[in-house]
């Protein structure tokens, strides 16, 4: 079996260019922090932890970026309505940020470079540029000139005259060609002093596209294996990053150009509409947990294939006897097929389903005893294989659901004292495939309210306010000179609370989005 995956570029699906054991480079263009994550903001996550879930099984060594841009115009904006700093707002948006990546158990992100810790590079990549006459100065501001670069336009495949009729909506008379971009923009009076970085140009910021360019190329070097990020990025946000890479390295930027397809929704005739802050039908990712879990919320978004656009169906946004669209609420239903088998299996088996230990890698000899388990493999395989089609192996966990269900009603499973011995061994052995497909697919199984005894509400806001103490301590404690005695009792402090909620069966677990915590007995 082998793995072939769509790219952009050359607009047909490919074989993986890399074997098992290799390191794959990915990167992923992430958030402008400036106001809470919608649902959108999540699809491209959640369907880039998952092939990096199923590459990390096939044996793939990944290292993956997603960049956060913290300087931008919409930030400057949104910070000056709000009366507070870009730097303040762009720190709290981009925690509200990963605590939705964590709620949609997104963890496979190794790195978040933040778009102004790289304003050097930046700088150097367009002097470059400019050296090579790639770009010209403008008034302060420095572009990128289409003109100079043949290949200019062979990611989204169109013609320069296409791609001038669209940059014409906008004159700007500094421009030698209408499709040029902006790699630095001079500083303006009316701006604040915290988004102005001094250049050899003149005061100003970066562009958005050479943001981009200058982290993917540091972190990961050129070619990347895997670019992604939303259909919408793809003209001009990835043209340009490809034409001013590859004018700069004078090497290929990226092997494989992948694009997910955006949220769709309806309003209650039926008819299509956006999703915008005017109208008021903005989810917010927040919002959506309070009525379906996360996992409900990443099956959602896996259950359609990534290169189509996902249907949220009829919303009737404005009445709040319906606070989610029609799509959601018959994902958080299918859903529930998986939560009742989780505590089907726990019931039976006696260990909680995401508790169980199942393969972390591809086996090219495990054999299953169980015919249909072997088929279902097989497929869940050929699915993912085939550009990485979630919906169908998501399809094949439903079948392999159901089938163990029907098992276990054969072989009275539910009572220990007339159980089938020779059933339940099969439907062992099924739960711990199951548990290793979910894995690949980054689904818990978990519903909205968990076996948690109490209000797990209150549970989950205490347990919260304990991670951020503990994480407080932390970096106290971190930027305490190093022999200061008060530095090891901080951090003393801040394990005894971990060791602590330990014996309280709460496991803490740092990860590079924050901590998050699990219940273990
Ligand atoms: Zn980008």
């Amino acid at each position: 079996m082998s793995l072939y995956v769509y790219s952009t570029l050359s607009r047909c699906k490919q074989p993986f260019h890399k074997r098992p054991g290799e390191t794959v480079t990915m990167y992923v263009c992430g958030p402008t922090v400036y106001k809470p994550s919608h649902i959108g903001h999540m699809v491209g996550p959640v369907i880039f932890d998952t092939v990096k879930r199923y590459l990390s099984w096939l044996g793939y060594r990944v290292t993956w970026v997603v960049n956060i841009t913290d300087v931008d115009d919409k930030l400057i904006e949104r910070a000056r309505e709000l009366g507070t700093t870009v730097g303040a707002l762009a720190r709290e948006m981009t925690q509200d940020y990963f605590r939705c990546l964590q709620a949609l158990n997104v963890t496979g992100i190794d790195h978040f470079p933040r778009a102004t810790e790289y304003v050097p590079f930046m700088v150097e990549i367009i002097q470059q540029l400019e050296a090579q006459g790639y770009a010209y100065r403008a008034d302060g501001d420095v572009y990128f000139d289409i003109s100079r670069d043949p290949d200019y336009g062979k990611l989204c495949h169109r013609d320069a005259e296409q791609m001038a009729a669209g940059a014409r909506l906008e004159i700007n008379p500094k421009k030698r060609n209408p499709g040029d971009f902006a790699l630095w923009k001079a500083a303006r009076p009316d701006e604040p002093p915290e988004v102005r970085f001094d250049s050899p140009f003149g005061p100003g910021r970066p562009g958005w596209h050479i943001e981009c360019s200058a982290m993917s190329l540091r972190l990961l070097g050129a070619p990347i294996d895997i670019h992604g990020g939303g259909l919408d990025l793809q003209f001009p946000h990835h043209e340009n990053e490809l034409a001013q890479s590859e004018c700069y390295t004078g090497t290929e930027f990226v092997k494989i150009w992948m694009h997910n397809g955006l949220l769709k929704l309806r309003d209650k005739d039926g008819h299509e509409a956006k999703m915008a802050g005017s109208l008021g039908n903005v989810l917010n990712v927040v919002d959506a947990l309070r009525h379906l879990s996360g996992d409900a919320l990443r099956f959602f978004i896996l259950k359609t294939h990534y290169r189509t656009p996902i249907d949220l169906g009829i919303w009737d946004w404005h009445n709040p006897a319906t606070p989610l669209p029609q799509g959601l609420v018959e994902a958080r239903k299918a859903h529930e097929n998986f939560v009742r088998f989780a505590e089907r299996v726990r019931a039976v088996l006696g260990i909680p389903f995401d508790q169980l230990p199942a393969p972390q890698r591809a086996d090219e000899a495990r054999s299953l005893t169980h015919p249909e388990h072997q088929a279902a493999f097989q497929r869940f395989r050929e699915y993912m294989d085939d550009d990485f089609n979630t919906g169908g192996a998501v399809g094949v966990l439903f079948e392999l659901v159901h089938h163990l269900n029907r098992l276990a009603d054969q072989g009275h499973l539910d009572d220990a004292a007339t159980a089938d011995t020779a059933l339940l061994q099969t439907f062992r052995e099924g739960v711990v495939l199951v548990r290793e497909l979910a894995n690949i697919l980054g689904l818990t199984f978990q519903g909205l309210t968990t076996s948690w005894s109490g209000d797990h509400h209150l549970v989950a806001q205490l347990l919260q306010l304990l991670i951020e103490l503990r994480g407080q301590l932390r970096d106290t404690a971190k930027t305490a000179p190093k022999e200061a005695p008060l530095r090891t009792s901080l951090f003393q402090l801040a394990d005894r609370i971990r060791a602590r909620l330990h014996e309280l069966g709460i496991a803490l677990e740092d990860r590079p989005t924050g901590t998050t915590w699990r219940i273990i007995h």
